[in-house]
């Protein structure tokens, strides 16, 4: 199943595109994403054989991030062994976890202001928690997953990498720094969970393209193993990792600016396009 967040109401997206107000329709469920997370078993009950479809088509709206306000939103770096290679690092022993700051959340055509010259791309799949998480074992963590989307953990290099300790959580969180969309998929609607192909494009041009199969710590380690620190809540947004093909990493190097537009894919969810302008 397919879900949307249009003007901050979950819509169920048929198969058609069609859209169905899961709060108007249902008469119970709430309106607000984070919301259904809270009740995402009652919203997959009622979504699986709701009537609808009443309530526009997904084409003709601009959809919003899928949870636009998540408690926690959790990056991973160095998680594709390609990428940790161009980034001159060892692959880590144990999840390398940064936070993105809600408050950098994006929409799937949002614009990316972009005021330095070391702003960079990095196209990730995004895990949406549906389950309250602690102490979960690596064979039930798929049932913490509600669902799927597209991310992008858009990042500012120098400071990232600013001061003795690296500043990764600032200078992955400025405005619209995380755009994510255009759709939230449960597990059971893509073609392989843990292998989709993703990629992205900037201006056209192929500049990371990989699968999720090469993931060093997959979607049950990576849930498990942070369920293990932190208690994972339903909303909540896991960054998984970017594959190789970054700006930085790129001879010369090469970073986003004004003007730019960057394609981002995920098979069996979608396609979000961010154009860069000036803040
Ligand atoms: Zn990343």
């Amino acid at each position: 199943m397919r879900f949307a967040n249009v003007e901050g109401r979950l819509q169920r997206v048929g198969p058609d595109g069609s859209l169905t107000d899961v709060a108007r329709a249902s008469g119970t469920l709430p309106a607000d994403p984070l919301g259904c997370l809270e009740r995402w078993d009652e919203v997959l009950a009622w979504a699986a054989d709701a009537e609808g479809g009443h309530d526009g088509h997904l084409d003709a709206v601009s959809p919003g991030p899928p949870v636009p306000n998540p408690r926690q939103v959790f990056g991973i770096a160095l998680n594709y062994q390609m990428h940790v290679g161009e980034s001159s690092f060892t692959a880590p022993e144990h999840p390398s976890v940064f936070t993105k700051f809600p408050s950098c959340l994006a929409g799937p055509t949002s614009d990316i202001p972009v005021g330095t010259d070391a702003v960079d791309w990095e196209v990730e799949l995004v895990l949406v928690i549906g389950r309250t998480a602690r102490l979960v074992e690596v064979a039930d963590a798929w049932d913490h997953v509600a669902g799927l989307t597209v991310g992008q953990d858009i990042s500012e290099r120098d400071v990232q990498r600013r001061g003795p300790a690296p500043q990764f959580s600032l200078g992955k969180s400025f405005p619209c720094f995380g755009p994510t969309g255009p759709v939230l998929v449960t597990p059971d609607d893509v073609p392989d969970r843990d292998d989709l192909a993703l990629g992205c494009t900037v201006n056209g041009e192929q500049v990371q393209d990989a699968r999720t199969s090469e993931l060093l710590f997959d979607v049950p380690e990576l849930v498990s193993r942070l369920s293990h620190i932190v208690t994972l809540f339903p909303g909540d947004l896991i960054f998984t990792g970017t594959p190789a093909g970054v700006g930085a990493a790129r001879t010369p190097p090469w970073f986003l600016a004004p003007g730019d537009v960057l394609e981002s894919t995920i098979e069996g969810i979608g396609t979000m396009r961010n154009r860069c302008v000036a803040p």
